[in-house]
């Protein structure tokens, strides 16, 4: 790994603020004065902006600067190694899709939020940090008492994913009887919704936002088409007390879940189906270690991990074998990719076969497709054999 020198690190920094600012700029009604963070990073790009392209001289022609890729305007200094500087920090007047992942993966996760942000960038930290302490409390839970720590967890996770809008009664009822993580906890992760207004919803990616009459998801790129004739998407009429699962709550648990739990239907229904044969079928087993685990009449176990990740290369970097101790031991190991990324980059396994060098021939890389032709050859094998 390069180690940045002191001077690097300072100014991917200001990319940081430039991203931040971005956020607060376009988040906010009033549009002056700017954000301090985006007058930040601007002062600094005015300084050292590539020679060939003249600073805007306009905050318009700023916005339209940032919607191209950071690569033709951005000092390489300023680029962080995680930002694929083929994208833009914009998209059509939004934060882009690139922007948006940096921002929630890269700087929420480290903490990276700076002390100075507005309060609503703040917030997106304290949020973060408020899933991340649920999620703290069950793993401590599950030495003592992994059966009902795990149980909290399933329903915790699918009840996000399934139900990105909800109300207190419905957050109540679910999560009454539970032991380790509180109604109030669950209700934090939402906000509420304005009376009179219309809200949206995606089936494949969850809550859309409707910009200048236009129906926007969080990942235009891996679902763009929300036309309101499409029969994936509805519209979620205002009533009192409905709540709306918080962005980056949005981004990180609900986006990613929605083939995750597809994925677990269907296997499912395999199972229901040939119950002799699979046996059982595992939703984030040991709280997540993956997320499903398969148990076959022949006494096999596979272990499959879900991702979603749009861009191969940096999904590579990421994969290491699965986890395999105690309860989570398998016999066979995937990583099976959903079948929107495989759709937008059709040479996406062979990229990530050649790019992912920590991990070893034994875990198979597959689409989501393939994993069930598997499972249902597997099944097939069993009637031939007549084995049960
Ligand atoms: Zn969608």
């Amino acid at each position: 790994m390069v180690t940045k020198n002191k001077t690097e690190q300072n100014k991917t920094e200001l990319f940081d603020y430039l991203v931040i600012g971005s956020k607060e700029y376009l988040d906010r009604d009033k549009k002056y004065p700017y954000p301090d963070l985006l007058c930040h990073g601007m002062n600094a790009l005015a300084l050292e902006m590539k020679k060939s392209i003249p600073f805007p001289k306009t905050m318009n022609g700023f916005l339209d600067l940032l919607e191209k890729p950071v690569k033709d305007w951005c000092p390489i200094s300023f680029i962080p190694q995680e930002f694929d500087s083929d994208f833009g920090l914009m998209d059509e007047g939004s934060l882009s899709e690139e922007a948006n992942d940096y921002l929630a993966e890269v700087l929420l996760k480290k903490g990276g939020i700076p002390e100075y942000a507005s309060p609503l960038v703040k917030q997106l930290g304290i949020d973060n940090a408020k899933f991340t302490k649920i999620l703290d409390k069950l793993r401590d839970a599950y030495n003592n008492n992994p059966e009902q720590a795990q149980q909290e967890y399933l329903l915790f996770r699918s009840f996000l994913i399934q139900n990105q809008y909800t109300s207190p009664s419905e957050i109540r009822n679910t999560f009454l009887r539970n032991k380790y993580i509180s109604t109030e906890e669950v209700g934090e992760l939402y906000e509420e919704c304005q009376e009179n207004q219309t809200y949206w919803y995606c089936d494949r990616c969850g809550v859309l936002t409707e910009k200048y009459g236009r129906l926007k998801g969080i990942k235009p790129r891996l679902c763009g088409n929300h036309h309101q004739n499409q029969d994936y998407v509805y519209q979620v009429k205002w009533e009192r007390g409905l709540l709306r699962i918080k962005d980056g709550i949005h981004q990180r648990v609900c986006f990613p879940g929605i083939p995750e739990l597809n994925l677990y239907s269907a296997l499912e229904v395999l199972k229901e189906k040939y119950p002799g044969y699979l046996h059982q079928v595992k939703l984030y087993p040991g709280l997540d270690r993956y997320d499903l685990q398969l148990h076959f009449s022949d006494g096999a176990v596979w272990a499959i991990d879900i991702k979603d990740v749009r861009d191969p290369y940096k999904l590579a970097k990421n994969l290491k074998p699965l986890y395999r101790e105690g309860s989570l031991r398998y016999d066979e190991s995937f990583y099976a990719i959903s079948d929107r990324c495989i759709a937008n980059y059709p040479d996406y396994l062979e990229i990530l076969r050649k790019a992912a060098k920590e991990l070893s021939n034994a875990t198979h890389l597959v689409s989501e497709n393939s994993l069930i032709t598997r499972v249902n050859e597997k099944i097939t094998e069993f009637q031939k054999g007549g084995t049960v």
